[in-house]
């Protein structure tokens, strides 16, 4: 099985949460980090689907590192926006990674949806490339609604006003374990993880 794995993020909630789902996985990997990268290549994501972009980042940082290269791409899906900010969910209020600004300007768009519309979800597509040209794409998601305002400090982005079906309490108010292990990405990555776990 692969031993040595780049992860295409510096973003350390991902991090820690791919690592966790791994480890509950029962995959046992060495977990190279973009921020251990010496020039690590910058990779636009201007694919249209989560799964393109995914692909694009795991192939280009796998082609660099010339290790197997692992990369997600996810985002919030807002039914009463027809589907957005979808792919564009980190840069939603215009500036690549402003939680805080991409958060606001959601709430401010819902203001006038009633409780009942207020459907959305996360979706998360992860992807592995191998130097060899092997590529493999996976899915995953968590149905919810959104909350008025925002509630909770855990995780990031939009979870603070997010509350997944089933749960009375947003993803920032849940413990982070529970978080992983219902989550979009815990989905996806433990399908990715079945497979690694499958590769020679
Ligand atoms: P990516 O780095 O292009 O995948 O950006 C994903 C963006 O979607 C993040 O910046 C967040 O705004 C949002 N997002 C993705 N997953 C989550 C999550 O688990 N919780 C909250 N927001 C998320």
């Amino acid at each position: 099985m692969i031993k040595d794995l780049v992860l295409a993020t510096s973003n350390k909630h991902k991090v820690a949460e791919i690592l966790s789902i791994f480890t509950d996985a029962n995959i046992q990997i060495n977990l190279v980090t973009l921020d251990q990268i010496e020039n690590p290549p910058s990779v636009e994501e201007d694919a249209p689907t989560f799964a393109g972009n995914a692909l694009k980042k795991a192939r280009e940082l796998s082609r660099y590192c010339k290790i197997p290269a692992i990369a997600d791409d996810s985002g919030l899906v807002v039914d009463a926006l027809e589907g957005q900010p979808g792919v564009l969910s980190a840069r939603w209020a215009g500036v690549h990674g402003d939680d805080q600004a991409n958060l606001n300007l959601v709430l401010d768009q819902m203001k006038d949806v009633e409780a009942e519309l207020r459907m959305a979800k996360f979706v998360c597509a992860a992807a592995m490339a191998l130097p060899d040209g092997r590529e493999f794409v996976t899915a995953g998601e968590i149905e919810g609604s959104l909350t008025l305002s925002p509630r909770g400090k855990n995780g990031f982005g939009y979870d603070s006003i997010f509350v997944p079906t089933g749960y009375e309490i947003t993803t920032a108010e849940m413990d982070p374990q529970l978080k992983n292990s219902i989550s979009h990405r815990a989905v996806a990555f433990r399908k990715l993880a079945i497979m690694l776990a499958a590769l020679e």
